[in-house]
């Protein structure tokens, strides 16, 4: 079994079915969590498999092996967008578009399911030679964050959460989540868009408490200079400090960042040739 990747979660392995010779990804949550959480955890997981969209990673099915929990994905061979982001530094506009339009798609269908993902960030876009761009891993690794203790391994899931999900006050409700989703979405394209996280500077390491105090009182982040009208005013709009002033995937799907490209085909297998795959 080649493993594709370990997340703060779990680890995933790519497999292939005896019989059909289909190839599948298997995530497998090592670490045993209370049965509660496991029950948690498979209730998300049977919305997951509900879900049909052309933008969505499929789950076929899951397990729960003695508190082992795993599932069989949909396999996407281009791997993840940190994938991506770790061999090209940098991605350009006319590509981030098309990513953009395609993730705006998948949290159009999961909102309007009322769904709301909470965990969109770089290695949760995952990537095919088919040049779509899908949405993974929804749920799962929200709930597991939010059984550990503050720590660094932390870090990576909420790095990309929006100021009100840190405000113990802030009771959520489906707005504020859907709008979440927005903030994370705004904030992995700007990343994208310049090479690094864009709370601290490039090759800065900053601990968990640092990294909440920024996102929620800091000015939020903006475009380079160098970035088009259409990219600055995109992630301006996504990263507003309040959720109810941020666009709906379906409004963002008709910004100007997004439909000034529409017509041009973009090829988004370029993203894949800087990757050994
Ligand atoms: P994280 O999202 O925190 O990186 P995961 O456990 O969700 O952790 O995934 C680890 C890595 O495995 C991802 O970054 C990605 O590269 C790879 N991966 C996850 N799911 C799939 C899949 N369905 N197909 C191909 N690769 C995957
Ligand atoms: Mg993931």
């Amino acid at each position: 079994m080649c493993t594709l990747g370990h997340g703060s979660s779990g680890k995933v392995y790519k497999v292939r079915h005896k019989t059909s010779g289909k190839i599948y990804a298997l995530k497998v949550i090592q670490e045993k969590h209370e049965p509660s959480v496991r029950k948690q955890i498979m209730r998300e997981m049977d919305i997951l498999q509900r879900a049909r969209s052309p933008y969505v990673v499929r789950c076929y099915g899951s397990a729960d092996k003695g508190g082992e929990i795993s599932f069989i994905l949909e396999y996407m061979d281009g791997g993840s967008l940190a994938n991506v982001l770790k061999a090209r530094k940098q991605v350009s506009e006319p590509y981030l578009a098309e990513v953009a339009r395609q993730v705006l798609k998948g949290l159009h269908y999961l909102h309007i399911n009322k769904i709301v993902h909470r965990d969109i960030k770089p290695s949760n876009l995952l990537i095919n030679h088919k040049k779509e761009i899908k949405i993974a891993d929804f749920g799962v690794s929200t709930i597991l964050a939010s059984t550990l203790a503050p720590c660094n391994s932390f870090v990576g899931t909420c790095a990309y959460m929006s100021p009100e999900r840190f405000d113990p006050d802030s009771h959520g409700g489906n707005y504020s989540g859907y709008a979440a989703d927005i903030w994370s979405l705004g904030l992995t394209l700007l990343e994208c868009a310049t090479g690094h996280f864009p709370f601290l500077s490039p090759g800065q390491q900053a601990d968990w408490p640092t990294l909440m105090l920024a996102i929620c009182y800091r000015e939020p982040p903006s475009a380079p200079d160098h970035a088009s009208p259409q990219f600055k005013d995109f992630i301006n709009v996504c990263l507003q400090k309040d959720p109810k002033l941020r666009p709906r995937a379906c409004a963002l799907l008709s910004h100007p960042f997004i439909t000034r490209g529409e017509g041009n085909q973009v090829d988004l297998s370029i993203l894949l040739q800087s990757l050994s795959i």
